[in-house]
């Protein structure tokens, strides 16, 4: 952990901000949720500190799709030059391609890296939008899918039929959500072919270094990677 953190209490590994805690953020008013300089809220910054400290992204030549941009990972990927930079998204005015995850206007293997954080929670056939991922993906690449997750629920909870707002929060934890995921995610990810790895992080950081980053290992638990075969069988 950087000094800085240690001094003034948090730092943000989007934007390197310290502050003593984050703002609240969410439904609930999440304490120590969100930074208040690039607005990264706890998944970005845990899977800023994955892609820096767990992969090649800051060296590598790579092609990555970005769906549904957020600043906070935006500002990290145009720093990096080595980055061939593609987003895109249904609505967001900071995507450059306007497009539905599940029917995308690029071609097969186009990619070797894609990061997808919660998209799918909102898209009514979620598996359609994970199989068109992995069709965009080159062989040996990978993506990180980070949806909301309840990790006490081994099955996934959804019923098309509920299309109020208000049901919709109380059930699936957000007015425009259509399910709330289990354990079983892992399944819809594997049925498109990926190889999937929950990496424990950053709850391998340990606790006193997670919070340093505004992070808690209980809520902040796993990093979704889900990679696609060198060579399909
Ligand atoms: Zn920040």
């Amino acid at each position: 952990v950087p000094d800085q953190a240690k001094r003034f209490g948090v730092i943000c590994p989007c934007c390197d901000q310290t502050c003593a805690a984050f703002r609240p953020a969410g439904l609930k008013h999440r304490p120590n949720a969100q930074c208040p300089e690039c607005g990264a809220r706890e998944r970005h910054r845990m899977v800023a500190l994955y892609l820096k400290h767990r992969t090649t992204i800051d060296r590598d030549h790579v092609s990555l799709l970005d769906i549904a941009p957020h600043p906070s990972l935006q500002r990290i990927f145009s720093t990096l030059s080595n980055i061939e930079y593609l987003s895109a998204d249904l609505q967001s005015p900071l995507a450059m391609v306007k497009t539905d995850i599940c029917a995308m206007p690029f071609a097969d293997a186009s990619f070797d890296v894609v990061i997808c954080m919660h998209v799918l929670e909102h898209v009514p056939n979620d598996r359609q939008g994970i199989r068109e991922v992995y069709r965009v993906l080159k062989p040996g690449g990978w993506a990180i899918l980070q949806v909301p997750i309840d990790y006490h629920q081994c099955t996934t909870f959804e019923d098309p039929t509920i299309e109020s707002p208000q049901e919709r929060e109380r059930l699936f934890g957000q007015h425009d959500h259509v399910r709330l995921y289990g354990l079983d995610y892992r399944d819809r990810l594997e049925e498109a072919g990926f190889q999937v790895e929950l990496v424990p992080y950053p709850p391998e950081l340990g606790p006193d270094v997670a919070a340093h980053y505004g992070l808690k290992t209980n809520r902040d638990r796993y990093t979704w990677v889900c990679t696609k075969a060198a060579t399909t069988p």
